[in-house]
């Protein structure tokens, strides 16, 4: 079921959701980019359509919504502590394309289905659900999400495409149809994305032999030259689930204070380090190594499902010295080939 709406109509939609549901969206913020007198564009609380960027990939995921970059999660006094309340108890709906509404179920994956249920992701995600936003024809330049299989999704409760002065929706949960009463019906499904210019080919890691073998390819080394170790590319990333916690005295002088939880990256230095002064991966290549093998071949080996990466290529857009994740993967399944054929 399809329907065209005009803008106007569409806002009076998203009046009426707004009263039982908070809606999130991909949000321009002028001026505030990395650059002097660049954008950002990242999720926030919308109220009609013309703030919602359709033309654009954001430039941060839709994650930020259940797993904010930083949160307090509880606060502390004389001994005792007390769980932060959600004060809008509402549910979340996201407009998010096809690779967002796929990150969700990595995150699930590590916060729901890893031997615990972590209750601050759970009261958040329990209540999340998706507009699924048209992406263009082969997505944008960076994008390879043909390749991860996160193209096409049927997780969302409607789908909706600008066209011109129009609003074109696919109704997907019927719950939903009674905002489009009344309005123009028409055939109408949302295009997915088929292939992407950039393609990226997952190497098949089967033995342990070969696995052992990958940490010590000289490719690492290159990036110990190159990356930063910043991080931008983990935060910007749709999948990356690590935080850290802190705690915020109020006072110094008294235990009463608050703990924070805030978004961690796998290659910034700490990260790994460990009571008695050792840390693990100290070098920015066997960071690099980590991440792209949890990305790519770990986290689908250990939950026995898909791989981590949704191929949205944010990675690639945010690093400031341009070093491609996508085409990392790329020069690892050459390498792995290689490997393959010295066992042979
Ligand atoms: S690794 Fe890069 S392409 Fe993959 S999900 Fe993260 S940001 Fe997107
Ligand atoms: S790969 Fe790029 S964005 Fe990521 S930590 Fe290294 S320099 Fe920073």
């Amino acid at each position: 079921m399809g329907y065209k709406l005009k803008f106007e109509n569409f806002d009076k939609i998203l009046k009426e959701l707004s009263k039982e549901n908070k809606i999130y969206a991909p949000k321009r913020f002028p001026k505030q980019g990395r650059y002097s007198d660049t954008d950002v564009i990242r999720y926030d609380k919308i109220k009609e359509l013309k703030e919602i960027v359709f033309d654009e990939k954001s430039t941060y995921a839709a994650k930020e919504v259940y797993q904010p970059i930083t949160e307090t999660i509880l606060y502390f006094t004389d001994g005792d502590y007390k769980e932060k309340k959600v004060v809008d108890d509402r549910p979340i709906i996201i407009f998010a394309r096809a690779c967002d509404i796929h990150a969700i179920q990595r995150f699930d994956d590590i916060y729901l289905k890893n031997g615990f249920e972590d209750f601050y992701y759970k009261r958040l995600r329990d209540k999340v659900k998706f507009v699924l936003i048209e992406c263009p024809k082969d997505g944008w330049d960076t994008c390879f999400c043909a390749s991860m299989g996160t193209n096409k999704t049927d997780d969302y409760i409607f789908g909706v495409k600008v066209a011109g002065e129009d609003v074109c929706i696919e109704l997907k949960d019927e719950q939903f149809a009674k905002y489009f009463e009344g309005e123009e019906k028409i055939d109408f499904n949302v295009t997915f994305v088929e292939q992407n210019p950039r393609k990226v080919r997952i190497p098949d890691i089967q033995s342990t032999e070969i696995k052992n073998k990958i940490k010590t390819l000289d490719m690492w080394k290159e990036y110990d030259k190159r990356c930063l170790m910043c991080g931008s590319c983990t935060v910007a990333c749709s999948t990356c689930t690590c935080f850290t916690t802190y705690d915020v005295n109020y006072t110094s002088d008294t235990d009463a204070g608050e703990r924070r939880r805030i978004a961690a990256s796998c290659h910034v230095d700490g990260y790994s380090d460990m009571a008695g002064g050792h840390s693990f991966r100290k070098t920015a290549g066997e960071r690099m190594r980590f991440k792209v093998m949890h990305k790519i071949h770990d986290h689908k080996s250990r939950f026995k499902n898909h791989n981590m990466c949704v191929g949205c290529g944010r990675c690639d857009d945010r690093c400031p010295v341009f070093i491609s994740f996508s085409t990392t993967v790329n020069r690892l399944a050459d390498e792995v080939e290689k490997l393959k054929g010295e066992e042979e």
